[in-house]
């Protein structure tokens, strides 16, 4: 089905999900906007294999997530968007007694504040155009709880809470939220596991393996293109695990 140029900006797209998600939107036909917190060189070579071999129009911007004057600088240079996906994010493990107040802070403003200041600087566009998708990428532990992973739990908790209240807000202005809750997915960030660790996590569950970037970008796609009546939903996709 021929459908109308669509622009998606996704946080975080040098590596793992983000960079998976975006080549998922380019095959798609989606022009896009990519961030990264350091590797500028990563994501411009990105770009240029996006560019050429999807014939989109891409273009990137070095922009720290956790920095509102950052994020509404990236703004300023976006004239129209489609589909806000917030993937930028960190994790950390350790007991919650061990965790010094700045880097709680530093997971919080990480993974929660860069949600409200990308969300605060994308509602502008979606409303002159009457629509918009916001996909908040998640995790099972926002919905669970993870011993150790107390802080980042409560960060993606928090994201959770952040997609059903803002769906709510969003619908009469036909803007659709929705987040995914990925149980885990085989990217750097679990590289603080051993390889037994990982073992064993894999033995709880179902599906019996991590799932693949490819397989996160596939479905924050789906969720991009799901039915306007679809809001307000925080979809977990876990191999059955929780
Ligand atoms: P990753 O560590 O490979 O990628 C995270 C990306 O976020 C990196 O590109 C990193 O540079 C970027 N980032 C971190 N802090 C940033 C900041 N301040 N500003 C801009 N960019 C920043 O890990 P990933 O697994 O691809 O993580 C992507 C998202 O998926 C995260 O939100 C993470 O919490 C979520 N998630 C991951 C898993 C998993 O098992 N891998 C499971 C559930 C949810």
């Amino acid at each position: 089905m021929e459908h109308k140029k669509q622009t998606a900006c996704i946080t975080g797209a040098s590596r793992g999900i983000g960079r998976a998600c975006a080549e998922c939107f380019a095959r798609a036909g989606y022009d896009l906007y990519l961030t990264c917190l350091h590797n500028e060189d990563r994501l411009l070579a990105l770009k240029d294999m996006l560019q050429q071999r999807y014939s989109i129009t891409c273009r990137t911007a070095v922009c720290n997530a956790a920095s509102y004057d950052e994020v509404a600088s990236l703004f300023s240079q976006i004239d129209t968007l489609d589909v806000l996906v917030n993937n930028a994010g960190i994790s950390h493990v350790g007991l919650i007694q061990d965790m010094s107040v700045s880097q709680w802070d530093h997971i919080m403003t990480t993974n929660v504040s860069s949600c409200f200041y990308t969300i605060k600087c994308a509602i502008p566009l979606m409303l002159a155009k009457g629509s918009g998708r916001i996909l908040n990428v998640s995790s099972v532990w926002g919905n669970t709880g993870a011993s150790m992973e107390t802080a980042y739990s409560a960060s993606k908790g928090a994201v959770n809470a952040l997609t059903k209240a803002l769906a709510k807000e969003l619908a009469p202005s036909h803007i659709q939220v929705n987040a995914a809750a990925f149980g885990i997915i085989d990217t750097d960030m679990n590289k603080c596991f051993t390889t037994e660790e990982l073992e064993q996590v894999m033995e709880e569950i179902p599906a019996g393996r991590m799932g693949t970037c490819q397989e996160a970008a596939e479905l924050l796609l789906q969720l991009a293109e799901a039915p306007a009546y679809l809001t307000g939903q925080i979809l977990t996709m876990d191999g059955g695990w929780t």
